[in-house]
């Protein structure tokens, strides 16, 4: 089973996607992290054969006072020729873009519902895989081979190493068993919709808009760059706010507690 049978021309590869720039984005998937030092559980929902990669960018904004990295954005160029921060990267040496795979995957991790605040023991996520990540995973998936199977459905212990620089989707990943996945809801096992990873030119040009308005006006600063004499307070009062942003960025919070995974109905 793999994600897509056709390849959207924003992937890595090619071919051509038509966009309706006037749609609205919907909800991205929640991307698994983890804090250094800790673990987790999760179950591949990729089979590891044909694995989406994309171009992204990755922007600060300013959210409610504090830097938010949490903005990704597919990058436009292959699909379109140009793109607007692509554009913006080349002029201010910032938010270049980089290479990643995209792994859908059960992140088994409890969190409360709001809307029925109930518990639930699972969340489907995605894995964006960097490359020594992917590299990794792709060993992993030849193990699955070797041993007549896939990735999908396979269950790994994920680690991240205290190192501040370590991936934060971790950087040990020890295969503990094969999953049922039938024995879970048919909405909850599949990978997730590529579409949901399109570029959006309206979006990106927005936030251009927005980070150069910022610049304009001194408040908007870049990755650990506090020189320059700009006031910390028009870091806070300028730049790019959340009302300024509103509806386009996207909230990949992550909604779950620390706890430790419990086993589910799964039995691992
Ligand atoms: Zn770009």
């Amino acid at each position: 089973m793999t994600e897509s049978t056709t390849t959207p021309s924003w992937l890595v590869g090619t071919g051509k996607i038509s966009m309706d720039e006037s749609a609205k984005a919907p909800r991205k998937p929640f991307r698994f992290w983890l804090n250094r030092d800790s673990k987790s559980k999760i179950i591949f929902l990729s089979d590891g054969s044909d694995v989406p990669c994309i171009w992204e960018h990755q922007v600060k904004l300013r959210r409610k006072g504090k830097d938010d990295w949490n903005n990704y954005f597919t990058c436009l160029e292959a699909s379109q020729g140009t793109c607007p921060l692509c554009a913006y990267a080349e002029e201010f040496e910032m938010y270049w873009k980089q290479q990643v795979q995209l792994y859908s995957i059960i992140e088994l991790k409890p969190y409360r519902s709001k809307k029925t605040n109930k518990d639930v023991p699972y969340s489907r996520k995605i894995l964006t895989a960097k490359k020594a990540t992917s590299e990794i995973l792709m060993r992993k998936y030849a193990g699955r081979l070797d041993a007549n199977s896939t990735l999908r459905g396979a269950c790994f212990e994920v680690y991240r190493g205290t190192d501040p620089k370590s991936a934060s989707v971790g950087t040990d990943f020890e295969f503990k068993t094969m999953v049922d996945l039938s024995k879970l809801p048919k909405e909850d096992i599949l990978p997730f919709d590529l579409n949901l990873f399109a570029p959006d030119r309206l979006l990106m040009t927005r936030v251009v808009e927005r980070l150069m308005r910022g610049d304009l006006s001194g408040g908007l600063t870049h990755s650990s760059d506090t020189s320059g004499g700009i006031n910390p307070q028009d870091l806070i009062s300028g730049g790019v706010s959340e009302d300024d942003v509103g509806d386009f960025v996207i909230d990949y919070g992550d909604p779950q507690g620390n706890e430790e995974p419990h086993d589910l109905a799964i039995q691992l």
